[in-house]
């Protein structure tokens, strides 16, 4: 098999993980404590020193619709460093290739390769009218 993804690059894109994971857990912490909800602030301070694993659980019992964005995509990391760690990672889920390095430079937790993933936005995301 012809992985295009070497030791070096896999550490680039585990420390973008990382340093998004990180961003993102500080971005939902931020927002819940200016939820003024009182249980969410306890859970904004639970949180603070954890790293990876337990967030995203903790996070079942908030029902704010502001940290559902981040919680996707925490969770979409979360998943791909548990396919890291497992050596299945960068591989496409749909047509089994690898996923071009330069799609997971900007999506680190892409689990589709450019193709099945414009041919999947065409199928699954509505028409907006915009146009990039
Ligand atoms: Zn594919």
């Amino acid at each position: 098999m012809s992985h295009e993804l070497d030791s070096r690059k896999l550490e680039e894109l585990k420390s973008r993980m990382r340093d998004r994971a990180g961003q993102l857990r500080e971005e939902i912490r931020q927002t819940l404590i200016k939820s003024d909800h009182e249980q969410y602030v306890q859970i904004a301070n639970e949180v603070r020193d954890l790293e990876d694993e337990s967030f995203a659980d903790l996070m079942v019992d908030v029902n704010l619709a502001e940290i559902d964005r981040d919680l996707d995509e925490l969770r979409a990391i979360e998943a791909a460093q548990l396919r890291m760690a497992e050596g299945a990672y960068g591989v496409c889920e749909h047509c089994g290739m690898p996923i071009e390095f330069r799609r997971l430079q900007l999506t680190p937790f892409a689990i589709r390769c450019f193709d099945c993933q414009s041919s999947y936005e065409r199928n699954h995301v509505q028409k907006t009218g915009h146009t990039l």
